[in-house]
């Protein structure tokens, strides 16, 4: 006669299957993670390749934000989206290069605030850089990167504001070191990106450091 199993033997089975699978979930949810991290970090790598043409045509001066405060247009950020087509940017698709794949919301990402900006008038804050090589600690400073989002403001979020915490309203952005488990992408402004647990960009716009990073070189 023909073995049956038992119902010991299938619970058995069962289990060894639950298991496996317990174990082996966290290894893929972590592994999905990590691609979800690597491709942010690529869009950042791209931005970065995208801003280096723009310093090369433009003797190493900043692409700056420009114009009128809250005109999404006048954000260099908004100028990179013409290089897409309206159907890519309205669509939030992961593969947007302006969109960080985690969150997938046209709001994750920023640019800090004081990396050029230029007035209405054409005033330049003495705050602000207005060329790359003026910045004394280009490979800790953040360009962009990552962005937290306050409040549901409704534009993008191209800027974020590297001044104390404490006086960001319920409408700002600041840097996101917790987009992905390993940190988040960060643009510098030498360029090159990687990903950080740590926000490195200077805050305390009191302190030394802060003003030896962005003011500019006598
Ligand atoms: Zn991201």
């Amino acid at each position: 006669m023909k073995k049956q199993f038992t119902l010991i033997e299938l619970l058995v089975v069962i289990a060894i299957i639950a298991i496996l699978a317990s174990m082996l979930l966290p290894a893929l949810n972590q592994a999905r993670s990590r691609g979800i991290q690597a491709k942010c970090l690529g869009n950042f790598k791209q931005i970065g390749l995208g801003l280096s043409f723009y310093e090369d045509s433009y003797r190493y001066y900043c692409a700056v934000y420009c114009g009128s405060s809250g005109v999404d247009t006048s954000w260099w950020i908004w100028r990179f989206r013409t290089a897409f087509t309206a159907d890519q940017v309205s669509s939030k698709k992961s593969t947007n290069m302006l969109i960080c794949p985690a969150k997938k919301s046209e709001k994750s990402y920023a640019m800090n605030t004081n990396a050029g900006t230029i007035a209405d008038d054409g005033t330049v804050s003495a705050d602000y850089i207005r060329h790359y090589s003026l910045v004394r600690q280009p490979s800790k400073t953040y360009l962009a990167g990552d962005s937290n989002i306050q409040n549901d403001v409704s534009r993008w979020s191209w800027r974020f504001f590297p001044w104390p915490l404490a006086s960001v309203n319920a409408n700002s952005r600041v840097p996101d070191v917790t987009a992905h488990p390993g940190g988040g992408s960060m643009l510098y402004v030498d360029l090159h990106a990687d990903v950080t647990k740590v926000p490195r960009l200077l805050t305390d716009s009191a302190s030394e450091a802060y003003q030896a990073a962005w003011k500019f070189r006598k």
